[in-house]
């Protein structure tokens, strides 16, 4: 007799996630998070009365219809989430040297923007609007019994893009290495340079902001508190300060987990939103995997990590305005260097990527802007460096 039909290892986004869809489905659910609190990256934390949210600084896809507004409507959360919108006008800015480029709120809009900015690219930039939407109804149609023709079509920008990097894509419509860096912009959401992205998800984080950008009203941690309601809702459990320290195996059937402090709690199923290596390496142990599965984990890298410094402000950003806003600042290695060169100059670039630490031009530019911007209120700043185009 088992404890549980599913334990889940972790709330974070995923974990939380998967745990109300099976709550929902009457499933007896428990999720273990060994944090003090659940979000995992969604979490919050509060220094010397400031409130922190470290890994969420927007999310699109909410408006009217959007799929990630539909998943929470659909998993009942939606009643205790409140957005509030990042300036629509510019919700992204991009600034690479000189070139500042807002980014706006829907599809036409930001294509006619970059036009007015880069008039020569014109066509290159229909091109690549084009390829990008064929590969997101490709994803979205894949394997679609009910639209076959659909499917077969959407395989096809699939197989064309399969292989290829989100550098790739820019390039073959793109000539002007500064705005090559303005579409690589956003790569900071994936933590990948371009060069070494997929094209599919260099894609899909472009198209999931281009119906504009959304703040969760009070910060990140709404975000798990809503999905931990929703859970105990359905009858699901959560336990923080629970760390598994294995996943107990009986061949190749899962009996259940044990954790840290050596109690051992059963299912018949269980779901691990811990990454690979933890997963698979840790708890479960190499001894269990077969020799296809070890050769797949030993080839994945990790890719960046990095250093978020969090500042406090004691001016009255609302008294500045309500928008919220942030700005991408891509730089090149030394202070001042053109970007040009530096995108022009492939052979000489080792296609590596990194947090930038912002210096104090960077950091006046948002606060300026906000103190003298009437609509803006700055929310955050983001300086990434991007090579490898
Ligand atoms: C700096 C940064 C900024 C970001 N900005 C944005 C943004 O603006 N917009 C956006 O949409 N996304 C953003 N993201 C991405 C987003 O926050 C994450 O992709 C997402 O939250 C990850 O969710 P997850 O469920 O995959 O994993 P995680 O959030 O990593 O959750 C994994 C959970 O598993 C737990 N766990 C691991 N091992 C164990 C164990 N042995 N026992 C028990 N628990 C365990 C961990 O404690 C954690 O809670 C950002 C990410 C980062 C890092």
């Amino acid at each position: 007799m088992t404890d549980y039909d599913v334990i889940i290892i972790g709330s974070g986004a995923g974990g939380l996630t998967a745990a109300v869809a099976l709550a929902r489905a009457g499933k007896r659910v428990l999720v273990l998070e060994q944090h003090d609190r659940p979000g995992g990256w969604t979490h919050s934390f509060t220094l010397n009365g400031y409130r922190f949210s470290p890994g969420v600084h927007y999310i699109g896809d909410l408006q009217e219809g959007g799929g990630l507004r539909r998943i929470y409507d659909g998993l009942d959360v939606s009643q205790d989430l409140a957005f509030i919108e990042l300036n629509p006008d510019g919700y992204d800015h991009i600034v690479v040297g000189e070139k500042q480029v807002d980014f706006p709120k829907g599809r036409e809009n930001l294509i006619e923007r970059l036009k007015g900015h880069f008039p020569h690219e014109a066509q290159g930039i229909d091109g690549y609007f084009a390829d990008m939407d064929a590969m997101i109804r490709g994803l979205r149609n894949i394997g679609r019994m009910d639209k076959p023709l659909e499917a077969a079509k959407g395989a096809g920008n699939i197989l064309k893009w399969m292989r290829a990097t989100g550098a790739d894509l820019i390039n073959a419509h793109i000539n002007d290495p500064v705005l090559r860096g303005v579409l690589a912009g956003q790569s900071g959401d994936h933590g990948l340079p371009p060069s070494k992205v997929s094209a599919f998800m260099h894609a899909g984080i472009t198209d999931h902001y281009l119906n504009g950008g959304y703040y969760p009203m009070g910060g990140a941690f709404t975000i798990p508190r809503a999905f931990v309601r929703g859970l105990k809702r359905s009858g699901g459990q959560i336990r923080l300060k629970s760390r598994v320290k294995r996943i107990m195996m009986e061949g190749r059937k899962v009996l259940g987990v044990e954790l840290e402090s050596g109690e051992e709690i059963r299912a018949g199923v269980v779901i691990s939103n811990a990454d690979p290596e933890v997963t698979f390496g840790k708890l479960i142990g190499r001894e269990h995997l077969s020799a296809k599965l070890k050769r797949k984990l030993d080839g994945v890298t990790y890719s960046t990590s990095c250093l978020s410094l969090f500042f406090a402000t004691d001016m009255d950003l609302r008294g500045a305005g309500t928008r919220l806003r942030q700005y991408v600042v891509l730089r090149s290695r030394g202070r001042g260097q053109d970007l040009r060169g530096r995108f022009d100059r492939r052979a000489d670039a080792r296609g590596d990527a990194a947090w930038d630490v912002p210096d104090r031009d960077d950091v006046e530019r948002p606060v300026e802007d906000a103190r003298d911007g009437g609509d803006g209120g700055t929310s955050y700043l983001r300086v990434v460096r991007v090579r490898g185009l």
